[in-house]
């Protein structure tokens, strides 16, 4: 997606070879055309596959998702960040390790939102090393729906994620692929655009 990858160039840093830092348009300050643009895309690339449901992770997920189930016209589900151990009921929980903040995280959705007749279609802002994509599939697994697939705003393809997730069969479409980062400098994965 063209005009995702000029703003990666033009407002997004590379902080380190593994850490891309966007904060004026996705993770802090949100650009919303910019969202529209992603949501019409996400629409777009899944097409057909008879969602009925978007399923995200608070909080930087949540933008491109309601455009996504705007356009879509689905609702959107976000997973929270547990912040109690002991309410539980209703409650589907799954567990997300994050390699940036070295810890493990609970999530959960209430189970009356994921439904056995819901063909749901995860997002996600970020696709490193699968585990936040992971946990997600891992709540709508406990629920029995179908899974449509996985949209990515920003995929690092030198992480281990996407290749995961396409070994077991899902539909990964990433908005944006890099392939390298370096402090300073951004590459993109060459694709085809379609
Ligand atoms: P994973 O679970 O695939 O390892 O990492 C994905 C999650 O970690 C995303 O939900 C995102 O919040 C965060 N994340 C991973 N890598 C980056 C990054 O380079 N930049 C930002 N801003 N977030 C990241």
């Amino acid at each position: 997606m063209d005009i995702l990858k000029d703003k990666i160039l033009s407002e997004g840093t590379a902080l380190s070879e593994s850490v891309l830092k966007v904060d004026n348009f996705l993770n802090h300050q949100i650009d919303p055309q910019l969202m529209h643009e992603i949501g019409a895309e996400f629409k777009k690339r899944f097409e057909g596959k008879g969602v009925t449901k978007i399923l995200t992770l608070e909080s930087s997920g949540i933008a491109p998702s309601v455009m996504a189930g705007l356009l879509m016209d689905v609702p959107v589900v976000f997973a929270r960040k547990r912040q109690s151990l002991t309410l539980t009921d209703g409650l589907l929980t799954s567990e997300v390790y994050s390699y940036t903040k070295q810890e493990t995280n609970q999530i959960c959705v209430a189970h009356k939102f994921l439904e056995e007749d819901d063909t749901v279609l995860i997002i996600d802002d970020f696709l490193a090393n699968g585990k936040a994509a992971e946990a997600l599939i891992d709540l709508a697994e406990q629920a029995e729906s179908n899974i449509a697939g996985i949209g990515i705003v920003i995929e690092k393809s030198f992480q281990e994620g996407g290749g995961l997730l396409r070994d077991r069969g899902h539909h990964v479409e990433s908005l944006a692929r890099i392939a390298n980062l370096a402090e300073g400098k951004i590459e993109f994965v060459q694709e085809r655009e379609n």
